[in-house]
């Protein structure tokens, strides 16, 4: 494909952003897919992100993704904001039509959509999810539009906590028929309780991930039972502790978090072209280890 005057400019604004996968990612989908597209990486501190979406939008770009910490930021910038954007308050993805700018969130659709690839849909589920920052709040959130029926919260008592309690109020208040329960982490006995009672165990805190890779939330391994399918969103490393301990125990399924992203990538592309990712290509080329 060659650059030329009609070629349309996506890219990646956050800081920093140069390790980011997502500029090959993109135009290799863009060759595939015959698309008159181009992808960069743009380093765009939280106090440039009016400035550069200005520019942006002045340039013409079509679309571009977000990430930290500019994802906030963005959504406060955005005249519409998709349902899940709304609930997280924060965007990943957005789209720059006729001057307007609509703010996505893919990471909580990426979660559901791994998890449907591996045969399990989060309607009417209860699941417990450990964690209070940007992927647990996505993750929470898509989960209860998608028709979860009771979600359990747990995060430790730091600065994430409240955020936990304002997740749960907002997902209430807007998406009817979810119950939304906040516990401290630190109750390990009612953790054991409430993932007794799931479906589905969700690690999306930074716990497992390097360097805390030798950890794991959970303690009492005895919690693992066949049916419980165990999810991480930590893909670095691809299984973490708690993962393999939960194989180890005889869990069925067991999802690192290497497919959420993938998913959520697949869903940025859609949102900005139209046109389906050649997404096992994409798992092929930049995914497997
Ligand atoms: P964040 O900084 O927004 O949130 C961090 C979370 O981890 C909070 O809930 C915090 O309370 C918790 N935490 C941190 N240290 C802890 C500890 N020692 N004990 C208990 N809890 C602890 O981070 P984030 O952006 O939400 O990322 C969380 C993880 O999810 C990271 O590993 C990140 O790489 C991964 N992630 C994956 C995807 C994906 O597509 N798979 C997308 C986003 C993030």
């Amino acid at each position: 494909m060659e650059i030329n005057g009609k070629t349309e400019l996506f890219c990646l604004i956050g800081s920093p952003v140069g390790h980011s996968g997502s500029p090959a990612m993109y135009n290799y989908s863009f060759q595939k897919t015959n698309l008159n597209c181009a992808y960069l990486a743009f380093d765009v501190k939280l106090e440039e992100t009016e400035a550069a979406v200005n520019g942006l939008k002045t340039l013409g770009c079509s679309g571009f993704n977000v990430t930290m910490p500019c994802k906030t930021r963005a959504a406060e910038l955005a005249d519409e904001l998709s349902d899940a954007a709304a609930l997280i308050g924060a965007c990943n993805t957005m789209v720059i039509k006729d001057g307007k700018l609509y703010g996505h969130n893919t990471d909580g659709i990426g979660f559901v959509k791994n998890l449907k690839e591996h045969g399990v849909d989060v309607k009417d589920k209860v699941m417990t999810v450990m964690g209070a920052g940007g992927a647990a709040t996505a993750i929470q959130v898509q989960s209860a539009l998608e028709g979860a029926r009771e979600i359990h919260i747990f995060n430790r008592r730091d600065e994430f906590y409240a955020n936990a309690e304002n997740t749960a109020k907002k997902i209430e208040e807007r998406v009817p028929g979810v119950k939304v329960n906040v516990y401290p982490l630190e109750d390990e006995q009612k953790l054991y309780e409430k993932i007794g009672e799931s479906h589905i165990l969700v690690n999306a805190t930074k716990v497992g991930m390097k360097p805390m890779e030798e950890e794991s939330l959970i303690k009492d391994i005895r919690v693992f039972r066949e049916n419980l399918v165990v999810a991480d969103a930590v893909y670095n490393p691809r299984e973490t502790k708690m993962l393999q301990e939960a194989q180890a125990a005889g869990c069925k399924i067991a999802l690192g978090g290497i497919g959420m992203l993938l998913r959520q990538g697949e869903a940025a592309f859609r949102i900005f072209t139209g046109e389906n990712m050649p997404t096992e290509e994409v798992y092929e080329k930049f995914f497997r280890e």
